[in-house]
């Protein structure tokens, strides 16, 4: 009776190690991946959990100096490859100054139509990571089936093969390791609270808007102590934000690797200021950042702007665009105003941080010397698309729009060229 229970008993552990086994090489063949993407560990010991979460269960431990292949990245955690078959996710925060490094074999592919997804696994049914658009290059890691594994913005994802051409160069960037500094939460939702205490019934510190950026500091059960751009220190539900990881700022040596953000000002239902003659200042301040872009892409730079057309963006959008693209340059194009016309002339450089901003805000403002308006030098500015950008961001007021002598330069083709033709060079010298 007794041996015939532990025989039944071991027939049926034998049953689900084969399911498992199973599952484990069904699993590992779905991602057969080349060993670009590694990360080390450096803290003494770290988890790995069957998701990204800390309410997954614990699969393995992993310990100090242990090199992890990374499938994926999701809220900053890490999908890693422990050996063959086994997959499981690591928590990126307790990877101590963590490295991802990529081999420097990786063939450059560029985006050939609109709207391209970035899927987290190889299928059109996985969750979409970040969408792609034409011309802009991913680094080609992987190709199987169809399906083409990507480096995109520092996520690794999946596009379909047909939405790509492969290209000669190589990455030369993917060779250099890129450090993550810290992490940033962005509110999910309007009317979300920070708490004095990390609980629901924790006191009221601030009430924030969808898409407020807050700065990590740790985290506390299912919360995070947080804090909001203007100093104040609170907790916030983990499942009302975010959490993405911050890039450290490190200066690509020439502006053919830069990724360069431009914000024309307004847009849509937002007409911004207004001419003498009723122009919208929306108008302008698209027409010069087109002119800035190609010039941009024509000498190889990574061109991202916030609107191409006359549409709405909301000012929360504006520097999230430069923070998920990790911008080594976000530069925001406006034309000033006064109450009463031909009051005022001539060209401001804004910057809000001083460290990160300003020298960005010194070449620019350098190059624009150039420029046939009086340059009045660089300014500090509180503006949300700079206050809310962690990335290097500038803010350019080319101009007084309801000036009449401002406005014939504004308005012509040639002054939006010397302006692209100023920040071209003005970025070269910054990134070199
Ligand atoms: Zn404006």
């Amino acid at each position: 009776m007794e041996n015939k229970r532990i025989l039944i008993n071991l027939k049926k552990y034998f049953n689900l190690l084969l399911i498992a086994i199973a599952l484990f090489l069904a699993l590992g063949s779905a991602v057969v991946l080349a060993d670009q993407n590694k990360i080390e560990v450096k803290a003494t010991v770290v988890n790995v959990r069957t998701g990204p979460g800390l309410s997954y269960d614990i699969l393995d431990k992993v310990k100090s100096g242990t090199q992890l292949d990374v499938i994926s990245q999701k809220n900053g955690w890490y999908q890693v490859r422990l050996d063959k078959a086994k997959i499981g996710w690591v928590a990126g925060w307790l990877l101590n100054s963590t490295e991802i490094g990529l081999n420097s074999s990786n063939k450059v592919g560029k985006i050939n139509t609109t709207n391209v997804s970035i899927y987290q696994q190889a299928s059109t049914t996985a969750a979409v990571l970040d969408t792609a658009t034409v011309n802009q290059t991913v680094t080609i890691l992987y190709t199987t089936n169809g399906w083409t594994q990507v480096k995109y913005n520092n996520i690794v994802g999946w596009v379909q093969s047909n939405t790509l051409n492969t290209t000669n160069a190589t990455d030369d960037n993917a060779t250099q390791n890129t450090a993550i500094q810290g992490y940033r939460l962005t509110t999910k939702q309007a009317d979300t609270k920070l708490r004095k205490t990390a609980n629901m019934n924790g006191a009221i510190v601030a009430t924030l808007d969808n898409d407020t950026p807050l700065t990590y500091i740790k985290s506390v059960g299912q919360w995070y102590q947080a804090k909001t751009n203007d100093g104040q220190v609170g907790y916030v539900a983990n499942w009302v934000v975010t959490k993405t990881a911050v890039a450290e700022i490190v200066k690509p040596t020439s502006l053919a690797k830069a990724t360069i953000v431009l914000d024309p000002g307004h847009g849509g239902s937002d007409s911004g200021a207004l001419s003498n003659s009723g122009q919208y200042e929306k108008k302008y301040t698209l027409a010069v950042a087109q002119q800035v872009a190609s010039r941009l892409r024509e000498a190889g730079a990574n061109v991202i702007m916030t609107r191409s057309s006359d549409q709405s963006v909301s000012l929360a959008k504006r520097p999230q665009i430069s923070n998920n693209t990790n911008a080594d340059a976000f530069i925001s194009f406006h034309f000033d105003s006064t109450e009463s016309s031909n009051d005022a002339s001539g060209i401001t450089t804004y910057y809000y941080s001083k460290s990160k901003d300003s020298p960005l805000a010194k070449d620019l403002s350098q190059q624009l010397s150039s420029l046939p308006l009086t340059n009045k030098g660089t300014q500090y500015g509180d503006y949300q698309v700079l206050r809310d950008n962690v990335r290097p961001s500038v803010l350019l007021e080319l101009g007084y729009i309801n000036t009449k002598k401002d406005f014939s330069k504004i308005s012509s083709t040639s002054y939006q060229e010397a302006i692209a033709d100023a920040v071209y060079k003005a970025l070269n010298q910054y990134f070199s």
